[in-house]
């Protein structure tokens, strides 16, 4: 069976991170996303948070799964049984981040390979900074992610979900 991790912060998840999660899911068996409880990085929603706003917008997606992990990605990739990472590229700006992520990734697990899906060219502009640093100054960010998250995103920044 052809198991791949997504990894990633997903503070929140956009449409852009949804169309990697759909596609990949029509070239794998089974896609685990997995997402990092990382204690350096202050997100904007705790891991839970994300893992079921993940749930909710993956639910027609039978072989998706959401998991949070900590650590190395390569040593969760092995714990799910994975042996491939999904990362998606949407402009020649992550390209030497994720070059080097993957050799790096391949040193230290070299029986894990990282695949690139590269964005749609709707999302290509998009990520999880922006959709906060808009809905922060109250924008309309409802291009950027589903209508569920959008709620949930305007509740957070305006504080009125503590
Ligand atoms: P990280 O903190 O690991 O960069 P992100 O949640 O920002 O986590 O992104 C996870 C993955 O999704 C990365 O591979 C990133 O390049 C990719 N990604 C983010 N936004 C988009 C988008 N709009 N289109 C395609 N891929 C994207």
């Amino acid at each position: 069976m052809a198991v791949a991790v997504y990894p990633g912060s997903f503070d929140p998840v956009t449409l852009g991170h949804f169309d990697i999660i759909e596609r990949s899911s029509r070239i794998m068996d089974k896609v685990v996303v997995g997402v990092l409880n990382n204690s350096a990085k202050s997100p904007l929603f705790s891991v839970e948070e994300r893992v079921n706003m993940l749930m909710d917008v993956t639910k027609d997606l039978p072989n998706v799964e959401i998991r949070a992990f900590e650590g190395l990605t390569v040593d969760f990739v092995r714990a799910c049984g994975a042996s491939v990472i999904i990362r998606g590229l949407r402009a020649v700006t992550d390209f030497e981040y994720e070059l080097q992520l993957s050799q790096t990734n391949r040193v230290i697990a070299p029986g894990v390979d990282t695949i690139f899906l590269t964005t749609n060219l709707n999302y290509s502009y998009l990520s999880s900074s922006i959709v906060k640093e808009i809905a922060m100054y109250g924008g309309d960010i409802s291009a950027f992610v589903h209508p569920e998250i959008a709620d949930k995103v305007r509740a957070k920044v305006a504080g009125k979900d503590k």
